[in-house]
């Protein structure tokens, strides 16, 4: 059904810089250390103490603005924007205003086989505040007492903002997955949604098609996942469209998903920029990166997605949809790459990969980054089984008692007597085993019907646990047989 209404969207996306330390001082911004720890004196605003910006998180966001294909700012100034909330102990959040480090650019994205290219206003660098948590309740609102973590107060924040040029829900959950695979790639962010390394704010309107003024909008707060992105403004356009149809008013206000009913809520009316008094930050100088560190960095980027994919088809000969599922992840792709270094065989390494090594991780829940599975044994085990040494249906087994026990392919081939059995005198005895014992198949054999020596291979795989070397089998059948 084609609507009457065209969708509009825009998104604010917050991205932590994966830097040792914080934003403005020297604390640690490492995850999960006990509760306020991580503090000192400029990142809990404690009188006369001095902030001084972390030059990686600066390199990380210029890395960003490069593959963004965005302009590098050669002048840019940190601001003070005024709020109270106890989880931010100086009541003002240190940002960027009107002059940002990074401008323009975009990012292009792929929706139902359709190239797109959505615009990026700016992406501007500041602090991440402070973690509340509430007990009893999700939010502040029904608590009964909230209590306040320190440690996140001070992390570099990058913020993305993008022009309004995205058209659907899913054109939003697709850029979001795009945008963090990018960043992750890059090595600026880990960009995990789920554990808030990626969050997202999505403003959204609705107006008649054809129309060129955008329509009210309203602001859907902190979304935590990519699907949730795109449910969260699945229910938007329902209310906006309801809402337009019945002739009511929509109010510009801000909101957020409840995960559990799947509606918006609203939270508070939208407030304008001049209601944070920004201005600039006194205690910080300007930010002027000169043209040679930008060209240094220019150099650390290394492939990204899009291009390793279009190498490993190219390149190795790999299926379109092997090679997106390698690239669906730094970590994959790694591996891949290092398996590849050590013998030229992208093929048998994309098997094994993609099949029984993701089986197992799948099964276990685990990444491949905890793998215990060096990419040398990977290669291992496909030499053992063009050697003849084992089976492929074996190394299937020898695999998995490798995952399992951490021991290596060699020590589980040898421990577990499953060479494959290609000694003709050995094998002889399996097979006039089984002749003995398929007195009805030998008959129709005999009679002409040659396509029944399957079923006797069969059976001497059977009876060899399938250790026999299924080629020499048949001759060794057909030898007894003809
Ligand atoms: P704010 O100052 O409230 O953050 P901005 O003008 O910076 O507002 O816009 C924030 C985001 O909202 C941007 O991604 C922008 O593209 C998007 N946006 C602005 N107006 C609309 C609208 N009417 N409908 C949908 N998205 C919008
Ligand atoms: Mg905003
Ligand atoms: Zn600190």
């Amino acid at each position: 059904m084609t609507s009457k209404y065209e969708t509009v969207i825009g998104l604010e996306i917050h991205a932590q810089l994966s830097t040792e330390s914080k934003m403005f001082c020297s604390c640690s911004t490492k995850f999960g250390a006990e509760p306020n720890t991580n503090i000192c004196e400029v990142c809990t605003g404690q009188p006369g103490a001095l902030p001084k910006t972390n030059k990686k998180a600066i390199e990380l966001a210029i890395k960003t603005g490069l593959a963004l294909n965005c302009k590098i700012e050669p002048y840019s100034v940190f601001a003070r924007k005024n709020y109270f909330y106890p989880d931010l102990p100086k009541a003002y959040q240190i940002s960027q205003f009107d002059l940002p480090i990074i401008t323009g650019g975009y990012l292009e994205i792929e929706v139902e086989g359709k190239k797109k290219k959505i615009k990026l206003t700016r992406i501007h660098l500041e602090e991440d505040a402070g973690k509340l948590v509430h007990k009893g309740a999700e939010r502040i609102m029904g608590s009964e007492e909230s209590l306040v973590d320190y440690n996140r107060g001070g992390t570099p924040l990058m913020e993305i903002v993008t022009e309004p040029d995205i058209r659907s829900p899913l054109e939003a959950k697709i850029f979001m997955e795009d945008l963090a695979h990018l960043l992750q790639y890059l090595g600026v962010c880990d960009a995990k949604m789920e554990q808030g390394s990626l969050r997202c704010d999505a403003n959204i309107s609705i107006r008649p098609v054809g129309q060129k003024e955008l329509g009210t909008r309203s602001e859907l707060k902190n979304m935590n996942s990519f699907r949730f992105v795109q449910m969260g403004l699945t229910a938007e356009v329902a209310r906006h469209t309801e809402l337009k149809e019945s002739g009511e008013k929509i109010i510009q206000e801000t909101r957020y998903f409840d995960t559990k009913t799947h509606e918006t809520k609203s939270m508070r009316s939208k407030e304008e920029a001049h209601d944070y008094r920004y201005f600039p930050e006194p205690d910080l100088i300007t930010v002027e990166p000169d043209k040679e560190w930008i060209e240094e960095i220019k150099t650390t980027i290394t492939e990204l997605p899009e291009k390793k994919k279009e190498r490993y088809t190219k390149e190795y000969g790999l299926s379109d949809q092997a090679a997106e599922t390698l690239i669906s992840t730094k970590e994959l792709s790694d591996y891949f790459e290092s398996c590849l270094k050590i013998e030229k065989k992208p093929k048998e390494i994309t098997n094994w990969i993609l099949g029984d090594i993701t089986a197992y991780l799948k099964a276990k829940n685990l990444n491949i980054k905890d793998i215990n599975l060096p990419p040398g044994e990977v290669i291992e085990l496909i030499k053992l089984i063009e050697k003849g040494t084992i089976s492929g249906k074996i190394a299937k087994e020898v695999i998995v008692k490798t995952l399992n026990t951490g021991k290596t392919i060699k020590d589980i081939v040898s421990e577990s007597g499953s060479t494959q059995i290609s000694n003709e005198d050995e094998l002889q005895k399996i097979v006039e085993e089984a002749i003995k014992n398929s007195p009805k198949q030998v008959e129709q054999y005999k009679s002409g019907k040659k396509a029944i020596i399957g079923y006797l291979v069969g059976q001497v795989m059977k009876a060899s646990k399938g250790r026999a070397n299924p080629g020499l089998a048949n001759k060794l059948l057909k030898q007894q047989l003809d």
